[in-house]
């Protein structure tokens, strides 16, 4: 058979969380907590399926999930969407960049992804029928280089997909960036997948800067989140898509036939959970947290340290300790060390020179100190 995606394998993630377990490392690859959600969360749920919320819900979503995160999105980016009309329930973010992509990408349109980025967009693109345009972030800083955009946009731009606060690199675009994007595509038709599942892990006090901030982006935008990074449910799978009624009609003509609809007592639980804004808005502090008591660790290292503004992923240039390149080293740190890890390289961008891994640090304080220990070994 001929594949539709012959340059693919396993993802890196499943491959190195594999190796992780094979050595008894300490699994710092793969993004996902150690740690379990709040016990409110799974009571919500589990009151929902014995008051009997067992069966298919709207294609949408429950409808008071779609009123809860639109009144989230009003309460925290000023964007009233309408809940009927505007959000959509879906299975997490990943089925939600695809539901888009196949939605609005035409045979033979380009889509522009900037690198590195994360690893689902290209071959979704491709099983679309698009072209992937591949733009390189900064190779130094990791921000948008919006020389090298406005040169990749042309006729057949269909879509741009934008991720901030960013993974892998853990940067946040500024409102320059945002009203730097917003300019450039003024007078186009160049939609934006606007991908935000790490909306709520942005550290030091900068703001998130959602598309839904800005009229002229929120108009052309697919705005893509995530239950499974806020709530520390990454298994889940729930997330959620925000657009204009026109671009949402579209989204769930795909929808419909792709996974119809999301199982209903999470999204009820989930509804009931978010009700209260106070677990999304400690998560900045409760991260912020862990991400400083992991760099401080890795500052006693020879590994040096790249900036993390959001995200729960810092990553590291190992370059003062090691030559091999970025999937070899990973390998072997997580088998001479015993910490496991996931390559840059992993996310494009295959002309990067750099050594730069990436560690998650959603994981409780003593995985974190146990992974600090085996790395002052380096
Ligand atoms: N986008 C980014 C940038 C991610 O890091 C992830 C999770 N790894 C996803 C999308 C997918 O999210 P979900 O698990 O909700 O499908
Ligand atoms: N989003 C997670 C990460 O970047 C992993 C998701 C996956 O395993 N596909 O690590």
């Amino acid at each position: 058979l001929a594949s539709r995606l012959p340059d693919v394998g396993t993802t890196i993630f499943t491959r190195m969380s594999a190796l992780a377990q094979q050595h008894q490392a300490v699994n710092l690859g793969q993004g996902f907590p150690d740690f379990d959600c709040d016990p409110a969360l799974i009571d919500a749920v589990d009151a929902a399926m014995r008051a009997g919320h067992n069966q298919y819900p709207m294609m949408s979503g429950v409808p008071a999930l779609r009123e809860a995160v639109a009144a989230k999105l009003q309460r925290l980016y000023g964007h009233a969407y309408d809940a009927g009309r505007e959000i959509t329930i879906t299975a997490g973010a990943t089925q939600a960049i695809f539901t888009a992509l196949l939605a609005i990408v035409h045979p033979g349109d380009e889509v522009i992804v900037l690198e590195p980025c994360y690893d689902s967009y290209a071959p979704n693109i491709q099983l679309a029928g698009g072209r992937v345009r591949r733009v390189p972030l900064d190779p130094h800083s990791f921000r948008p280089d919006f020389a090298r955009i406005r040169a990749a946009l042309g006729e057949r731009t269909r879509a741009i997909v934008i991720n901030t606060p960013h993974n892998p690199s853990g940067t946040v675009w500024s409102d320059a960036d945002m009203r730097a994007l917003a300019a450039l595509l003024e007078g186009t038709q160049v939609l934006v997948i606007s991908d935000e599942v790490y909306e709520h892990m942005v550290f030091d006090g900068q703001l998130h800067q959602s598309a839904a901030r800005y009229p002229a982006l929120a108009a052309r935008s697919l705005i893509v989140s995530s239950f499974g990074k806020t709530y520390h449910v990454t298994g889940w799978k729930v997330g959620y898509v925000a657009a204009p009624a026109a671009l949402t009609a579209e989204f769930r003509k795909v929808h419909q036939y792709n996974v119809f609809t999301v199982n209903t007592p999470m999204q009820h639980g989930l509804a009931r959970y978010l009700d209260d804004p106070r677990p999304y808005l400690d998560l900045p502090a409760f991260y912020q947290r862990k991400r400083d008591l992991f760099r401080a660790g890795l500052a006693r290292t020879p590994l040096r340290l790249l900036p993390c503004e959001g995200t729960y992923f810092q990553c590291v240039d190992y370059s003062a300790v090691s030559e091999l390149p970025e999937e070899a080293f990973c390998d072997w740190l997580t088998r001479e060390i015993g910490v496991a890890a996931i390559p840059m390289a992993a996310f494009g961008g295959a002309d990067r020179h750099e050594r730069v891994v990436r560690f998650c640090f959603a994981k409780r304080d003593e995985t974190l100190n146990k992974a600090l220990e085996l790395l002052a070994r380096l």
